[in-house]
């Protein structure tokens, strides 16, 4: 994957609805580590203001199994078993680390295990949730952008993954956005401290 020596890699996970993208979004505007968000690519649909190259790079099946074949993903998953795949493609990782760059991986339980048990990236492991899924299921309900469908396909999930939330090294309960991003940013900056000793 080049010379990625120089950056570092962080893997977030944790249920959908536990408002992974907002702390995200937050941390890449506040925190002063050089962090920078992995766009990954998803054959499922735009949803309304989302932009492609931006949110994802949304392409249809074809295109991402082409992609696949290639070995262009790090990583790729089917993440709610519905058809969907959703993969973190390796040149936007290899260029942001030799960049010097920390690059931020938002992904599912099932490709970051892939990660760790795989690659010899070393990661930071981040597991965002909300302590319980019934708040979840508020939070997607609030969201009024999924079926019921996908609502019950996400808390599959969501039940599942906080079951390997022990494969992280880091557990963030986000019961407050500003809260929530002022721990995870202070943590980035003690590992940062710690590892320039
Ligand atoms: P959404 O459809 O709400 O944007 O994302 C659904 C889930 O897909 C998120 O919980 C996110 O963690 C996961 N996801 C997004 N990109 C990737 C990826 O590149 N690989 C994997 N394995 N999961 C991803």
């Amino acid at each position: 994957m080049g010379d990625v020596s120089k950056g570092r890699l962080i893997i977030i996970s944790g249920p959908s609805g536990a408002g992974k993208s907002t702390v995200v979004r937050r941390l890449l505007e506040t925190c002063e580590i050089p962090l920078q968000l992995s766009v990954s690519a998803t054959t499922r649909k735009a949803r309304t203001g989302e932009v492609d190259g931006v949110d994802y790079y949304f392409l249809d099946q074809s295109e991402f199994d082409r992609r696949r074949e290639r070995g262009e993903f790090l990583e790729c998953k089917e993440v709610f078993g519905l058809g969907y795949w959703y993969g973190t493609l390796r040149q936007q990782v290899a260029t942001g680390l030799a960049e010097g760059r920390w690059v931020i991986l938002e992904i599912d339980v099932a490709g970051a295990i892939d990660i760790l048990d795989e690659e010899q990236l070393d990661p930071i492991t981040i597991f965002i949730h909300t302590g319980g899924v019934e708040s979840l299921e508020d939070r997607l309900r609030g969201r009024q952008t999924e079926s019921e469908e996908v609502i019950a396909a996400r808390l599959r999930t969501a039940k599942n993954e906080m079951k390997s939330m022990h494969r992280y090294q880091y557990q963030v309960i986000n019961d407050s956005v500003d809260r929530a991003v002022a721990e995870i940013c202070q943590y980035l900056e003690e590992y940062r401290e710690t590892r320039a000793c």
